[in-house]
């Protein structure tokens, strides 16, 4: 059954009651009553919010695109390697090993999208996310530069079949192919690495068609979302998208109608000063519908916070060119908190936008102290089970441990296990030491001790681990002996 618009009393604001909300609720902008697919049609956006994005987005496409080949101490910027279960985080390689790195950080990941949506809202959706830079700032401008704007493109989609629509319309598909055909194959870097793609298109097809055909499938996949499924994308199938309305709040800076000067809109009559329109109660809106014919998503910012908005600022500029047109302010659709709209006060730093930020800074200082300091060899070395001591021959006294290192590294590193403390004999089977890449190795060690250097039946040892000469930790296992006599005994 549909949902019904919202009940007009159901605020307090007396300035709402007259505002016509239509049947956007009984049905999403873009499908009927029905649920049949409405195509959107946007007009191309212009204005300084615009202008910002689009140089953002340069900035983000570089790095989208150049991040799985950017190599930081030979290891790729970003890796998610789910295949070989290998990741890369600025340069630094992690392991399954660093199980508890990954959960932590990922946790504190949630928890930043979490406390950055409750302050910011949507900030992300419009300025970052890869969909959204992707479809208006690459994909769509190749729309409008080969079919025009939107006034075209739905004349092109109603007019016959001639040669000119034909080659217009082959051009465009052609193009989003191609582009497509290089972000599924940046993806696919970014899951099995640079150097694995490379093989697969320089070798012989038949020896990689497993990953051909993936190159294939993300190539079709990401032509069906940009050519195709587009807004829907954001709409039904990103989470982000659909639980962004359980995390904010009205505080929470959104892209917002200010329907207290907006409302009640009524078109510019020809000849009529500021006084007089605001004398028949007109306020700054002229319901032009510039901000609706832009978005997007098909929305109408002045029904209020929708789901379907993505933040892509595009109604905010609309609106701002109609405000400077009609001598107004701009503003009327803007980042405000819906608090801020209705106690008509302009964007400002409240203590709790200080506070939301203090905790992302912390979290993500917590995140890349986390990343960037893991060291690249994990050594833990344990009493062989079931084992006590040995007492030797010559009176000394030997403890068998399992030694265990892990180099997290991308490169095979030599290692050595010095005893510091105190003097004695250490033994590594195997020694010396190479751990390959990425791995593991696990070998026994004998640590021998004269008795008069055993303060207690378990005295504590203090091993260096070095690798190339530089120290990379200190282990502290324990050594058992027999009963050391107290002085007294
Ligand atoms: S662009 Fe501004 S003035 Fe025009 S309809 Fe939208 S809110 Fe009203
Ligand atoms: S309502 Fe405005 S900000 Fe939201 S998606 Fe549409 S144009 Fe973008």
């Amino acid at each position: 059954m549909a949902v019904k618009a919202p009940e007009k009393d159901t605020t307090d604001s007396s300035v709402l009651q007259n505002i016509n909300w239509g049947d956007f609720r009984d049905h999403i902008a873009t499908a009927d009553q029905e649920g049949r697919r409405m195509w959107i049609y946007p007009r191309r956006p212009k204005g300084r919010y615009y202008a910002a994005r689009s140089w953002f987005s340069l900035l983000l496409l570089a790095i989208m695109f150049g991040g799985p080949f950017v190599r930081i101490n030979g290891n790729p910027l970003l890796l998610v390697n789910v295949v070989e279960r290998k990741f890369a985080v600025l340069g630094r390689i992690f392991w399954p090993q660093d199980g508890i790195v990954l959960a932590v950080s990922l946790l504190l990941f949630l928890m930043g999208i979490v406390i950055f949506t409750a302050a910011f809202g949507r900030l992300w959706c419009g300025w970052a996310c890869p969909q959204t830079v992707l479809m208006e700032m690459v994909f769509r401008r190749i729309e409008y530069w080969i079919e025009g704007d939107a006034p075209q493109q739905r004349a092109l989609a109603g007019a016959p079949w001639t040669p000119v629509k034909i080659a217009k319309k082959a051009l465009k598909h052609a193009v989003f192919l191609a582009l497509s055909f290089l972000v599924g194959n940046t993806l696919l870097a970014y899951i099995i690495g640079s150097e694995a793609l490379i093989r697969i298109i320089t070798d012989n097809p038949a020896e990689h068609v497993k990953g051909l055909t993936f190159m294939g499938l993300f190539t079709l996949v990401f032509y069906g979302i940009f050519a195709r499924f587009r807004e829907q994308a954001c709409t039904f199938i990103c989470p982000y998208g659909r639980f962004q309305s359980t995390l904010i709040d009205e505080n929470t800076i959104v892209v917002g109608y200010d329907h207290q000067r907006g409302e009640t809109r009524q078109h510019l009559r020809r000849a009529e000063s500021a006084a007089e329109r605001q004398g028949r109660g007109a306020g700054d809106c002229v319901d032009c519908r510039q901000c609706v014919s832009v978005c997007p998503t098909g929305i109408d910012i002045r029904n209020g916070l929708q789901m379907e908005c993505v933040h892509c600022t595009a109604c905010m500029d609309a609106c701002d060119t109609v405000m400077d047109k009609i001598g107004r302010p701009r503003g009327l659709i803007r980042y405000a908190s819906l608090n801020g709209i209705e106690q008509r006060q302009p964007l400002k730093v409240t203590p709790r936008l200080v506070g939301y930020s203090a905790v992302l800074l912390l979290l993500g200082t917590i995140l890349f102290t986390l990343l960037l300091t893991r060291s690249d060899i994990d050594v833990t070395m344990l009493r062989a089970r079931g084992t006590l001591f040995q007492e030797l021959t010559d009176g000394r006294i030997s403890n068998l441990y399992l030694l265990k290192v892990t180099n997290k590294s991308n490169e095979d590193l030599p290692v050595e296990l010095r005893l510091e403390s105190p003097a004695g004999a250490l033994t590594v089977a195997g020694a010396p030491l190479s751990l390959p890449a990425g791995k593991q190795v696990e070998t026994s060690v004998i640590v021998e001790l004269a008795r008069d250097n055993l303060s207690a039946r378990k005295t504590p040892l203090e091993i260096g681990v070095f690798s190339g000469g530089e120290r990379i930790d200190t282990i502290t296992p324990e050594f058992l002996g027999p009963r050391v006599p107290r002085a007294s005994e």
